[in-house]
């Protein structure tokens, strides 16, 4: 072999060194119980998810990128709005990686923290969501799609009868009903409200 000549020196990557430290996997795992270094990326998570087509990560992504602690690049993602927590990547995973938990814990850090986020309305919805559950318990439905409507603008106009079609449809099948109903025991909703759990920042809709 030709010994290499003095000015031949190695192509340096432009990419930044990553060196992870694990705090947000210890994080999560101490925040959400999500055991993220289980994950060995075989990605059936990702080949089962029905909503990959409209994400930008795959959700197997995600769990690399918080293995290799880059939460910037997770805050940026439309994946974490886009999940729809099915449990169907769950349920395929061989190493029980709950990466709904997981997405569902980072989305309400995002909502605390108040910044932007790439999926506005989804944010929306997630606050409505849980308002609906501090206040009774339960989802009532038609509050939660009346206050979402109001909010976004789609209780008027052509949007409003579309939605009023969806809303009779459901009403018909029985997916609507017209009281709201809450749970007995209100005293442990409002602990869990008011308590972290898991060592959780308090869980403020
Ligand atoms: S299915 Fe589980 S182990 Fe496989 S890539 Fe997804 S999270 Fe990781
Ligand atoms: S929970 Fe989310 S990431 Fe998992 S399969 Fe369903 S939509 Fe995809």
């Amino acid at each position: 072999m030709e010994p290499r000549q003095q000015d031949e020196r190695p192509v340096e990557s432009a990419a930044p060194e990553i060196r992870p430290d694990g705090e947000l996997m210890r994080r999560a795992s101490r925040e959400c119980g999500v055991s993220l270094g289980a994950c060995y990326g075989c990605k059936k998570c990702s080949n089962g998810c029905p909503l990959s087509f409209a994400m930008d990560l795959h959700p197997y992504q995600v769990v690399r990128l918080a293995q290799l602690g880059q939460i910037g690049e997770l805050k940026r993602a439309r994946t974490i709005w886009v999940c729809a927590s099915c449990q169907t990547c769950l349920t395929r995973c061989p190493n029980q990686v709950d990466l709904p938990r997981f997405m569902d814990w980072l989305k309400q850090e995002l909502a605390m923290e108040g910044g932007p986020v790439p999926e506005e309305k989804t944010l929306l919805f997630h606050r409505i969501f849980l308002r609906e559950v501090a206040s009774r318990g339960r989802v009532f439905e038609g509050s939660l799609m009346g206050r979402y409507m109001l909010a976004t603008g789609g209780a008027f106009g052509p949007e409003a009868m579309k939605n009023a079609r969806l809303g009779l449809a459901m009403f018909r099948r029985g997916r609507l009903k017209l009281m709201p109903s809450r749970i007995r025991d209100r005293r442990w909703l409002r602990a869990l409200f008011a308590k972290p759990a898991h060592g959780q920042r308090e869980a403020r809709p």
